[in-house]
């Protein structure tokens, strides 16, 4: 994040050292919000609201965040009348959530708001007078100084020390990355420093710039609600949303992305399931092959081990001992020929069962994988079509041959796409929804069978659709393409490939309404998923 954020340095709102002050705030842009959301890619008559809420994100760049950040500041020290720099300690460590820190007031008092986060309660003691001719002693270095050559930082204290001891700490706090949460150096004080003392300290080095992007960062980083968006080169915005982080916003330099894990779109497939099927599917597969011909997994911490040597009785790094032969754990007493107390042949039975299990478990997976596979690869080779479609287009409308509307083919494949990202992740979620594992508590087995044939069923009509869409798509951009345009060919594809296109947008819904259907089932846990919205940023031309 932080590579990300330089590229924000750049921008000339942060280059300044004027200082922390409230009119550094002051923007005079009127570029409102931009409000997440979008009128369907498909047409209106796409089918009914995949979740009937409004929006909950917003589009934001930094000097809204900056706005943000002065007012929940603000807030906090208007209802609380402590310092801006005890509101800003509050604010990091309640991560950003101004009505959370005035809700512990309200209900456990100032003094335990402020013991919740280590901050001093007593009342600030005012700052001897440093206008006197009277040398300083400085606590740290043992140096006198001059007056004007020591300062207190912190409004809550009383602390005085020289100013190049002050500067040191506070390079080495913000080199730690503790730039939004720097503290009084006094011996077990903990008073926050005031940012506008600390920025005339620095006032003209390096380090005013990071103390600055330090804090404003802070705001993104320390805050359940906003987000950087992912894109590199980064776009300078930020997502902010209003309540629900379960969703995938786009930001308006067109990238989507989870907002809840920050990774590219999963669903209808929640974080927790996205993570374990990356797991799964990024094991090296030829050391996985190696593993799965040459260990064993101990049959009590399930790590695999190596058999070492002619011996039968293998040990595991965690202590446990098992019989090479069958895998079950026995005794450490053994010859070369017996283990104590142990025969293989009365588990051969078991033995088999395990074996089949195994391969049982090895072909399920592949059936899933497999799946997910071919609808990644389309949606990669889709995106390419995307882009020859776009180039051939702006092509001749350059050359000035052809200036008819492509809207509709173009609609189409983006469809497609967003379709293929849909089905890809949708068979990881089939893999742990059903498969007893993940939510074996929550259904029996008559229930699992009669989700698994009514997520197969849509999940089989959004596929047939899909196939369709992409069948006439093909053929519609290999007349356009051809070195000899067949115009008939295109024209009358046109029709249905624009019904097939609502159809398709139709049937995700469908589809994802019924994922969380599913999932409102779950007894021992609850989980949703980001519901389907149609993108907004279709990059026509
Ligand atoms: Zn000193
Ligand atoms: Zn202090
Ligand atoms: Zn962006
Ligand atoms: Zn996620
Ligand atoms: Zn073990
Ligand atoms: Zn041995
Ligand atoms: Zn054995």
């Amino acid at each position: 994040m932080d590579d990300v954020y330089d590229g924000c340095s750049s921008q000339e709102d942060l280059g300044t050292d004027e200082g922390w002050a409230e009119e550094d705030f002051i923007d005079d842009d009127d570029d409102g919000p931009v409000s997440g959301g979008a009128p369907s890619s498909a047409g209106a008559e796409a089918g009914p609201s995949s979740s009937g809420k409004a929006d909950t994100w917003r589009v934001m760049g930094m000097e809204q965040i900056k706005k943000l950040q002065v007012e929940a500041i603000s807030h906090v020290t208007s209802l609380t009348g402590c310092s801006k720099a005890k509101a800003l300690a509050l604010l990091v460590n309640y991560r950003w959530n101004d009505e959370r820190v005035l809700s512990i007031m309200a209900d456990k008092g100032l003094d335990a708001l402020y013991e919740s986060v280590g901050l001093p309660t007593e009342a600030p003691h005012p700052a001897p007078a440093t206008s006197g001719s009277e040398e300083v002693t400085c606590n740290i270095c043992c140096e006198s100084v001059a007056p004007n050559k020591a300062s207190s930082l912190a409004p809550d204290c009383s602390h005085i020390f020289c100013n190049d001891c002050w500067k040191q700490y506070l390079s080495v706090g913000l080199s730690e990355g503790k730039g939004s949460q720097l503290r009084c150096m006094g011996y077990k004080c903990g008073a926050p420093c005031d940012f506008d003392k600390v920025m005339a300290l620095l006032k003209g080095t390096l380090e005013a710039k990071r103390y600055q992007e330090a804090l404003l960062q802070s705001y993104v980083d320390d805050n359940n609600t906003a987000r950087f968006c992912p894109s590199a080169p980064w776009c300078g915005n930020v997502i902010v949303v209003e309540s629900d982080p379960v969703c995938e916003p786009e930001c308006s330099c067109s990238t989507v992305f989870c907002f809840k894990c920050g990774r590219s779109p999963h669903s209808p497939c929640t974080c927790e399931m996205w993570t374990k099927w990356d797991e799964k599917i990024s094991g090296d597969s030829e050391t996985r092959s190696w593993i799965i011909a040459n260990t064993k997994p101990c049959p009590k911490c399930t790590k695999p081990v190596e058999k070492n040597g002619g011996c039968n009785h293998v040990t595991c790094k965690c202590g446990a001992s098992f019989c090479w032969l069958c895998g079950e754990q026995t005794g450490m007493t053994h010859t070369w020929k017996s283990i104590e107390g142990h025969t293989c042949g009365r588990y051969k039975d078991e033995l088999d069962k395990k074996i089949s299990e195994a391969a049982r478990s090895h072909k399920r997976y592949m059936h899933y994988f497999e799946r997910y596979k071919g609808h990644s690869d389309s949606h990669i080779r889709e995106k390419g079509r995307r882009q020859e479609l776009k180039d051939r287009i702006a092509e001749r409308m350059e050359s000035g041959v052809d200036a008819r509307d492509y809207t509709w083919l173009q609609q189409a494949l983006h469809q497609l796409i967003t379709a293929r990202g849909v089905l890809a992740p949708s068979y990881a979620f089939a893999f742990f929804f059903f498969g007893n594992d993940m939510y074996k508590d929550d259904f029996d087995a008559s229930t699992n069978t009669r989700n698994q044939n009514l997520f197969e069923d849509q999940q089989a009509m959004l596929e047939a659709e899909v196939e369709r869409l992409s069948d006439l798509a093909e053929k519609c951009i290999a007349a356009l393409v051809a070195e000899e345009e067949d115009h008939a060919a295109v024209q009358s594809l046109r029709l249905e490939i624009i019904n097939r296109t609502v159809s398709v947008e139709s049937r995700i819904i469908h589809f994802y309404n019924m994922v969380q259907e599913l999932l409102d089932q779950l007894q021992t846990c609850s989980a949703h998923i980001a519901m389907y919205k149609p993108q907004k940023n279709v990059k026509i031309n």
